[in-house]
């Protein structure tokens, strides 16, 4: 017989902290807080495995179930001294929802179920005659039982209750008297008739639906979409926890509250909560009435510590212990009954990430935590707060639209609807949001001006996304629920909200969201608190933590970021702007090799520069530079004006040019001629590419700078591609060294970025000195899926189950990750430590795929700049968990 139910009360439980997947949060930490002698109203827990089989069983639940809650609610009448459905001396519940993780708000709860016309006259007399206190109970019950488990409109019951207050001239519901509260309930029961949903008489039968109702909540549309929001999968469940009820709303030495071992705001190590006298607690958090705090503060309302002072001191007794138990801070529910504390929950309590960086470091400072259990308390991915600008959290938003969430950070800008209004505007000094279709290299000028970008198609790996990232500019990229209009100049909502030219919009990047108007930012500061953090996030982590970056100024931010070096310098991106990538046209038009070593040389110089600028940022440090790799279609031009001026620009007419693109034109441009296959066809490519990466080497080295330049070679699927390719770079050095008379040394390895090159990883090992995984085409390649257009499929992927979180964002461990994981353990036994391993597309900036990588052994990752932070915690807390020797 398999056991569905958890007891607990009176110091005994059947579960504890640890059983989170099997009792949920809430459950675990009920039993838990009972376990270490906490008041805590006797319960239990129906496990998730329940509402896996509810839902694997047409909604059905296990034969023994009910037997076994009837054996629990057995337990809980023995320990509180009542009787459930009893009408004279009445045991009343609630029933919660709680899952694995907190998914605050999105499920549903049942409170005073066991009421009904009989059991609350029995709750009347044990209340000492209180009919106000036994139907206000009721009341509460029957909007929520039908709100929640009979699906009625709940407005109805809320539009009765306030007639009843405004006929009866009351301002809160505290006025209504026994008589009153009585009247609503006929009332309530009458809407019940009206519509066809009574609420049953039956207690056994209120728990058995509301049990279901609570796993119906986990289906809820509110819960699916903050489960993709947070890539919790869906077979996870909920637990259901029924637990006698407390009164709060048991008169005036009575009360409800909700707290905070410390601020949830700043992290300062106070306590900080607020309470209602007479309430149960969804008046708290609903916010019906002001609530009242927990120990003066000046504003003139009474506080706990004042009204009850037994009982504050108790509750800084259970934060203290609560504390020193769990090690984190607590957010902590309670319920006074005539001056009795009860407990009815505790879990770590969410924060902001200034206040989670200061607890962290404090709790070290105050002995609380060691340093390796103080990075484990910090989210990384919370970091992005601190890094970035934040739209000020108090100023009042309306929400036009949302999109991907391509790049964090908040910005505020005048819509402009093309890159050269972008520059002219900005170049006048104002503010702009620059809004595009989509983002083509033209636009990259036009994106550096803005305040941030909005677009209507492409996912986040997309052009606008991995620029944007890589500039830290925030964009919100794929916004289906947008339409744009050049011509009007305007971006139109789905929801009607209308944008022209010159209008104020914001966007939060990190939430993917469009606002309308002016929002004012706030800058987060970079406080104490975080240098100490990342000092000892250095100390403990393994794997190094470079950036994807190849401007000066990426370079530069990713210093200061803290990263070890550059992992990835596309070097085609170095073309995107409008000074040269006339001449990467050229080359690429060229239909000889002549033409093309022409174009060649006026790119040359610009090249590098581009590579001292580089090394002497990172004087020092690895700069891994990757020979050009560009999908052809990014660079073309496809419109006539545009197609003129390229004409122009090489000396040809403009039919050449048409041709040209025609004959250029792929039906697959990402699995075109690119990558690797571009020098293999034109060599003149990597030597031009070669001659500017290791004369700017030289050059810097002739200065004092210390270079450790590494050359890499794009999407190669066979040793012989790396060889072809190494020859040609081989063959450049040797013969710019006799030239020059100086040499440097450099190495060269390849991204393994198709399936192939996984495969056949410990041959392809043997010619390189490093690997780099590019997870971005290796996804692409690996699921047939187009890292640009798969946005809308992948949602529905997401709603169905197929896929957790997105792959093109953390890593899919299941199967890309098998690859990849294959493919080190090849190469180290071909290399073992001889051969540097690393990641360095989007995945090595996610916390939870660096984590992944850290486990399969490679050395390290690379991100765009402002993930760098982001990536040495999530090392760290890798690290932390499962120490490489
Ligand atoms: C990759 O494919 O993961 C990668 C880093 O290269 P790119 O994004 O430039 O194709
Ligand atoms: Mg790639």
């Amino acid at each position: 017989m398999s056991k569905w139910v958890y007891n607990f009360g009176n110091g005994a439980s059947e579960g504890n902290a640890e059983m989170r997947d099997l009792l949920g949060g809430k459950g675990a930490n009920v039993a838990e807080m009972n376990a270490i002698g906490l008041p805590v109203p006797a319960g239990f827990t129906v496990t998730t495995d329940v509402c896996r089989y509810y839902y694997e069983n047409s909604k059905k639940y296990p034969n023994d179930l009910m037997d076994q809650v009837r054996d629990g609610i057995a337990h809980v009448e023995k320990v509180m001294g009542k009787k459930f459905a009893d009408a004279s001396n009445p045991l009343l519940v609630s029933v919660r929802s709680g899952a694995r993780v907190s998914m605050p708000g999105m499920m549903d709860t049942v409170l005073n179920l066991g009421l009904n016309d009989e059991t609350v006259q029995g709750l009347a007399k044990m209340a000492n005659g209180d009919e106000r206190f036994a139907y206000d109970s009721y009341r509460r019950f029957l909007m929520m039982f039908s709100d929640v488990v009979m699906g009625a409109d709940i407005n109805l019951f809320e539009h009765k209750l306030e007639e009843m207050k405004e006929h009866k001239g009351y301002k809160s519901d505290t006025d209504m008297t026994a008589y009153d509260l009585k009247e609503l309930v006929r009332q309530f029961r009458e809407i019940g008739n009206e519509i066809g949903k009574v609420v049953p008489q039956d207690p056994w039968e209120q728990l058995e639906l509301g049990i279901g109702a609570v796993f119906g909540s986990w289906m809820s549309k509110k819960a699916i979409t903050y489960r993709k929001l947070n890539n919790i999968p869906g077979d996870w469940g909920t637990a259901v926890t029924v637990m006698s009820m407390v009164f709060g709303n048991s008169g005036n030495d009575s009360g409800t509250g909700v707290c905070f071992s410390r601020d949830p705001s700043t992290g300062e190590n106070k306590y900080y909560g607020e309470y209602l006298l007479n309430a149960q607690g969804e008046d708290v958090v609903a916010g019906i009435r002001t609530p009242q705090p927990m120990s003066e503060d000046g504003s003139g309302r009474l506080s706990l510590e004042a009204a009850m002072p037994e009982v504050y001191k108790q509750l800084l007794d259970v934060r203290e212990k609560l504390e020193h138990h769990y090690k984190d801070m607590q957010d902590m529910e309670f319920t006074i009954e005539h001056g009795k504390l009860w407990m009815l929950q505790c879990r770590n309590g969410k924060r902001t990430a200034t206040a989670a960086v200061r607890m962290a470091v404090e709790m070290v400072t105050e002995g609380l935590l060691k340093k390796e259990e103080a990075i484990l308390r910090v989210d990384p991915e919370q970091l992005n707060q601190l890094l970035h600008p934040i739209l000020d959290p108090k100023a009042e938003k309306k929400v036009i639209a949302t999109g991907l969430p391509a790049s964090p950070g908040a910005a505020v800008g005048q819509a402009v609807f093309n890159a050269e209004d972008a520059e002219t505007w900005a170049k006048d000094g104002k503010k702009v949001m620059l809004v595009r279709l989509e983002t083509s290299p033209e636009d990259i000028a036009g994106m550096d001006a803005a305040q941030g970008i909005i677009t209507a198609r492409g996912g986040m790996t997309s052009h606008a996304a991995v620029v944007a990232r890589g500039m830290g500019k925030p964009c919100v990229s794929g916004s289906s629920e947008i339409k744009i209009d050049y011509s009007t100049k305007t971006l139109t909502t789905s929801s009607g909200a209308v944008i022209k030219e010159g209008d104020w919009v914001s966007i939060d990047g990190s939430k993917g969201q469009i606002i309308e108007g002016k929002i004012p930012t706030v800058s987060v500061e970079m406080t104490g608190n975080f240098g100490t953090l990342m000092a000892w996030v250095d100390e403990i982590k393994q794997m190094k933590v470079k950036a994807n970056a190849e401007t000066p100024r990426d370079a530069k931010q990713a210093r200061e970021f803290g990263a070890e070096g550059i992992g990835l310098a596309r070097t085609e991106h170095m073309f995107f702007d409008p000074s040269r990538i006339q001449d990467m046209r050229a080359m690429i038009l060229a239909n000889d090799e002549q033409g093309r070593r022409a174009a060649l040389e006026k790119l040359l110089p610009y090249q590098k520069q581009d590579f001292v600028d580089l090394f002497t940022i990172m004087d020092g440090l690895p700069v891994t530079v990757r020979l050009i790799d560009p999908p052809l279609h990014e660079f073309l031009p496809h419109t006539e004006p545009e197609m003129e001026e390229l004409a122009r620009h090489v000396g040809k007419d403009l039919a050449f040019v048409k041709q040209r693109s025609e004959e250029l034109h792929e039906s697959n441009p990402m699995l075109g001629h690119r990558g690797c296959r571009l020098v293999i066809t034109y060599p003149e490519i990597g030597e031009m590419q070669t001659r500017a990466i290791l004369s700017a080497a030289i050059e810097c080295q002739k200065n004092g700078i210390k270079v450790h330049p590494e050359i890499e070679v794009p999407l190669v699927g066979s040793k012989k591609e790396v060889d072809l390719v190494k020859t040609v770079i081989d063959a450049t050095a040797q013969q710019l060294f006799t030239e020059t008379g100086e040499s440097v040394e450099y190495t060269v390895g390849s991204m393994i970025e198709l399936p192939r090159a996984a495969v056949l990883a410990d041959e392809i090992a043997e010619s390189c000195e490093f690997f780099e995984f590019g997870t971005n085409d290796l996804t692409q390649t690996t699921l047939g899926m187009s890292r640009d257009d798969t946005g809308k499929i992948l949602d529905e992927y997401r709603t169905k189950g197929v896929y957790v979180a997105d792959p093109f964002s953390s890593i899919d461990q299941l199967g890309v990750g098998i690859l990849i994981k294959d493919a080190v353990e090849k190469a180290r036994r071909v290399k073992g430590d001889k051969i540097y391993i690393s990641v360095c597309g989007e995945h090595g900036g996610d916390p939870e795929s660096v984590k992944f990588f850290h486990k399969i052994g490679m050395d390290g990752v690379s991100c765009s700049p402002f993930r760098v932070p982001i990536a040495r915690l999530a090392a760290a807390q890798a690290a932390v968990k499962n120490p490489k020797k």
